[in-house]
C-alpha cells in the first residue's frame, strides 16, 4: 500500500492525513469520489473517471478551482509516488464549511484527496454468485457520492450468503448491483438499465456497451424485469475493479452461462481495450 496521499495541494504521509471536522462529508456524506485502476504509469479511461468525479461535483453545486488537467496531472503523480506497477486510484472531493448546517449555501470550498495503491489487475473471468435484494436506496444513484449505506448492507450481506454480489430490484425491475451494473444477453442481444437516476453510470458498462458495437452485438439500453434475468443466457456484471465477470447463480438457483461464445467474445474485447489503454 502507498504511504503517500495527495491532500489539498500536499502529497503527505498517510498517516498524516487529518479531515477537517468542517468536512461536510463527515456529518452529511457530502462528498462524490471515483475509483479507477491502472498499471505500468497509466490509468485505465482517466479522462471518464475525472469526467464522472466533475458531472457529480456540478449536480451537487461544488466550488472548486480544479481543472480537469490539474486532477489529472495529481493523479499521475500519485501513481509515480505510489512505485507500484499496478494500481487502484481512490478520489475523494468533499465539501467544506466552516459549521455544521444542512444548507450548504454557506460553503468554502472543497477538500481533495487523491491516493493510489497496489491492485492486482483482474485477469481471470471465475463466476460469481449473486443475492437479491429490494433496492431501497434513494433516487440520486447516478451521483457517485460517498453515502455507501445500502451498499455497505447489502455487500454485507451477500457475503453472509456466500455470493460477491448483491443484486437490486426495484419494483420488479433489475436496476444495478451494490458495486456493479448488471446486464443481461438474450437471444443474442444485451439488455441494461437505462442511465437515469436509478443505477450509476458504471464506466465499465459503457465500455461493454462498446465492445457490444464493435462486435456486432444487439444492445438494447432499457429495463429488464428480475424474472428475464432467471431466464437470461448470460447474466453480466460490469465495474471498475472487476472489469466483467458472469453470474452462475442468484439466490442459489442457477442462472446464465448458456452462451459462452458471446461472454468469450465480450471478455476478449474487454481484456483488448483495458490493455490498448494502459500500453
Ligand atoms: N454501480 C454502483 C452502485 C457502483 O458503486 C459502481 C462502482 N463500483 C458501479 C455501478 C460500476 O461503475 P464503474 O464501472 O464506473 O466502476
Amino acid at each position: 500500500m502507498s504511504a503517500y496521499a495527495y491532500y489539498n495541494g500536499r502529497f503527505l504521509k498517510k498517516e498524516n492525513v487529518y479531515i477537517p471536522l468542517t468536512d461536510r462529508a463527515f456529518y452529511f456524506g457530502d462528498a462524490v469520489y471515483d475509483v479507477a485502476i491502472g498499471a505500468r504509469g497509466r490509468v485505465h479511461l482517466k479522462n471518464e473517471h475525472i469526467e464522472r468525479l466533475f458531472s457529480g461535483a456540478r449536480s451537487l453545486g461544488y466550488k472548486h478551482g480544479y481543472s480537469h488537467e490539474s486532477i489529472s496531472n495529481i493523479i499521475d503523480d500519485c501513481v509515480k509516488k505510489s512505485g507500484e506497477e499496478s494500481y487502484m486510484i481512490y478520489i475523494q472531493m468533499s465539501r467544506n464549511a466552516q459549521k455544521r448546517s444542512h444548507s450548504c449555501s454557506v460553503c468554502d470550498g472543497v477538500n481533495l484527496l487523491v491516493y493510489a495503491e497496489q491492485y492486482d489487475i483482474p485477469r481471470g473471468s471465475s463466476e460469481i454468485k449473486l443475492v437479491s435484494l429490494e433496492d431501497k436506496r434513494y433516487r440520486f444513484c447516478n451521483i457517485k457520492t460517498v453515502n455507501l449505506l445500502p451498499a455497505v448492507i447489502a455487500s454485507t450481506e451477500a457475503e453472509a450468503a456466500g455470493c460477491e454480489e448483491a443484486v437490486f430490484i426495484r419494483d420488479g425491475i433489475v436496476t444495478e448491483c451494490a458495486h456493479s451494473n448488471i446486464s443481461i444477453l438474450k437471444d443474442g442481444t444485451l439488455y441494461t438499465h437505462p442511465t437515469g437516476d436509478k443505477i450509476l453510470p458504471g464506466i465499465t458498462r459503457r465500455e461493454l456497451l462498446n465492445c457490444c458495437v464493435e462486435l456486432s452485438i444487439k444492445l438494447r439500453e432499457a429495463p429488464f424485469r428480475f424474472s428475464e434475468l432467471l431466464s437470461a443466457d448470460e447474466v453480466l456484471v460490469t465495474s471498475t475493479t472487476k472489469l466483467l465477470r458472469r453470474a452462475c447463480s442468484v439466490d442459489g438457483v442457477k442462472v446464465g452461462c448458456r452462451d459462452g461464445k458471446t461472454y468469450s467474445l465480450l471478455c476478449e474485447k474487454m481484456f483488448e481495450r483495458f490493455n490498448g489503454s494502459i500500453t
